[in-house]
């Protein structure tokens, strides 16, 4: 017995040595070795200047202490940086993000996203349509597990759906509060009487609530609940219409039309100025909304070069949005009158002092996670903010603004003692131009200094991540199915030849699966194609069982509509080796019911050209 509690006293303590260890390694992690920027240039955004001549000292994750070069001591062993002729600022936040699916196991959709984020200089984001997995993903981050920016996440959307009674959404918002989430997006549908339900439990329970102003809804209601912030200007351009206007807006987030000829602008101060006073945050979406009614294809938006950082899939869905906007476009003198009312209502705020956000609704319409904040930055530049204005919008406001709303002690978005240290180190004077936002030379997330060649590998890493697919794009065409030979429009067939192929496409592959009919019989193929463009080798074999060698490219055309696979085999034969080069080129029709396959090849009988034609079953 004795023995018996000895052994499990002493197991207890080798546990407890075992736990104190890792408790003291933990520690002395955390008094990491001291990062310095000397002779820096620091824009802190708590006002509009610079000081010059500065050194920032990041100890554990926080800026220690700031001071002029020749007072400040570097200390013994530190890491430095020389921030001569450069600029030290605070790390940029994106207020309103749509984070993608997973936990951020390596190379995931999510961690690509956290590695666009920070390879753009972003250090905080606001997720703002959060599910389960997104706590998760928040605290690894904040544990320091996983590296990216730090994570405010909403709960899953409030819509009239979903919250379709004053019950429902007592029920919801508590759920959501318990659940974790650090705040509400309420969404599109929602009537009156659950939007007050919202308000009420939110305020009762404790978690803000931010979105949309659904027309239902509309603007006045959601300034008098102090809804933290307003997504896209929601309800701006209906509140500005003429009282006496015969035309009345409809429940459209762009306005358009002849309603827009009763627009009243002398209401904008007013407006403005409530919105200060209300205490509601706007976060305006200025480039996604531009990008909405633009004159711009698809095809001209794929151009972008971030387009190379996101999936295939997502491309393909950016095209969509963007060609159903072009069927039947609004005139363009009511586009540019939108747009104008719009930047027009951002500057008032700003000039009224209601406060502003950056975030502009990545991922969708062509806004890729993180260059999409550069975009947003100049279009509030181009509405005409200053740029100090634009980036406060994404330093130190969103700092505010979850300190003020999460009633937390502000603890980042400046370049001060105390901060977070998520620091840009620039070449360039960003309060010259929004532009030098991009001349960095490195960034620091949570003390962790990473130069720009390594934000350059992350980018890299997701391009290879969505390489396989990069030449999806716009109408990109499926050749999957079942496809039955169309003997009439076919030429070069063998007599009484007849062929059924089966096609699955994932991704980069084409599987491929041919039942050959011919007089002497059936017989079925199966190969495959990887459609990237890069030779690769592989073992053919004849009819008669020989086995060759064999190097093959495929690939699949820009526009996604035709694949071209190059082959060549060398055979041995009692004549020597017989070497044959076949080209193929598949192509669909835009129906996609008929599949084209154009042969050539060219061996010791020479060079036929052979031409099959199917059907999609
Ligand atoms: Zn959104």
């Amino acid at each position: 017995m004795i023995k018996k509690f000895s052994g499990f006293l002493s197991g207890c303590l080798s546990l407890l040595l075992v736990l104190s260890t890792l408790i003291v390694q933990s520690h002395a992690e955390a008094q990491q070795q001291a990062i310095v920027f000397t002779n820096v240039n620091v824009v802190p955004f708590d006002r509009e200047r610079i000081l010059a001549g500065q050194t920032v000292i990041v100890r554990d994750g926080r800026i220690a202490e700031i001071g002029p070069a020749e007072k400040t001591e570097v200390p013994a062993g530190a890491l430095q940086i020389d921030g001569r002729g450069k600029y030290l600022m605070p790390g940029l936040a994106d207020m309103h993000v749509h984070l993608y699916p997973g936990a951020g196991a390596p190379d995931d959709l999510a961690s690509q996203q956290l590695q666009l984020f920070l390879a753009n200089g972003v250090t905080t984001i606001r997720n703002m349509i959060g599910k389960p997995e997104h706590l998760l993903l928040r605290d690894r981050v904040a544990k320091g597990e996983l590296l990216g920016p730090t994570i405010y996440t909403a709960g899953p959307p409030l819509l009239g759906n979903n919250v379709p009674t004053p019950e429902a959404a007592e029920r919801i918002v508590a759920e959501e509060k318990k659940a974790g989430y650090d705040l509400l997006k309420v969404h599109e549908g929602l009537s009156p009487e659950a939007y007050a339900a919202i308000v009420a439990t939110a305020n009762r329970v404790g978690i803000p609530f931010a979105g949309h102003v659904t027309a239902t809804v509309g603007l006045k209601r959601a300034l008098d609940a102090h809804q933290t912030s307003i997504e896209h200007l929601d309800g701006y351009l209906q509140a500005l219409v003429a009282d006496d206007s015969p035309v009345k807006p409809t429940g459209s987030q762009v306005v358009l039309g002849p309603v827009l000829e009763h627009i009243d602008e002398s209401k904008i101060p007013a407006l403005a100025a409530a919105t200060r006073k209300a205490g509601v945050w706007n976060d305006p979406t200025l480039t996604l909304f531009k990008l909405v009614v633009s004159d711009a294809t698809p095809e001209d938006l794929l151009k972008w070069p971030e387009m190379q950082y996101v999936p295939a899939k997502m491309r393909d869905a950016f095209a969509k949005q963007k060609q159903s906007t072009l069927g039947d476009p609004a005139p363009a003198a009511e586009r540019q009158r939108y747009i104008s009312l719009r930047n027009k209502m951002l500057v008032a705020l700003h000039t009224a002092g209601a406060k502003l956000l950056i975030g502009p609704d990545s991922p969708q319409f062509f806004l890729v996670p993180g260059f999409g904040t550069h975009r947003e930055l100049e279009s509030f530049v181009e509405a005409g903010l200053s740029p100090y204005a634009a980036i406060e919008a994404a330093t130190r406001n969103p700092a505010e603004y979850f300190a003020e709303f999460m009633k937390t002690p502000r603890d980042f978005g400046t370049v001060e003692a105390g901060m977070r240290a998520d620091l840009i180190l620039l070449d360039a004077n960003p309060l010259q131009s929004v532009a030098n936002l991009s001349k960095r030379v490195g960034l620091m997330v949570r003390g962790r200094w990473l130069p720009e060649s390594e934000l350059r590998k992350m980018l890299e890493n997701v391009a290879r991540l969505n390489a396989s697919n990069t030449q999806g794009s716009m109408g990109k065409a499926d050749f999957s199915g079942t496809w039955s030979l169309d003997k009439a429009n076919s030429e070069g067939l063998p007599p009484g030849m007849d062929q059924l192929m089966t096609v699955v496409v994932t991704g980069d592959k084409l599987s491929l699966e041919t039942k050959l009919i011919t007089e002497q019989g059936e017989q079925v193929v199966a190969d495959s194609y990887t459609l990237n463009g890069q030779e690769v080798e592989f073992s053919p074999k004849t009819p008669d069982g020989k086995i060759g060698k064999g190097k093959r490219t495929a690939k699949l055309a820009a526009d996604g509509n035709s694949i071209d696979v190059v082959e060549q085999v060398t055979f041995d034969s009692p004549e020597g080796a017989v070497t044959i080069q076949t080209t193929r080129k598949w192509t669909l029709s835009p129906d996609r019911k008929t599949l084209k396959i154009d042969m050539t090849i060219d061996g010791p009988n020479g060079k036929q050209t052979l031409k099959r034609t199917f059907i999609k079953k």
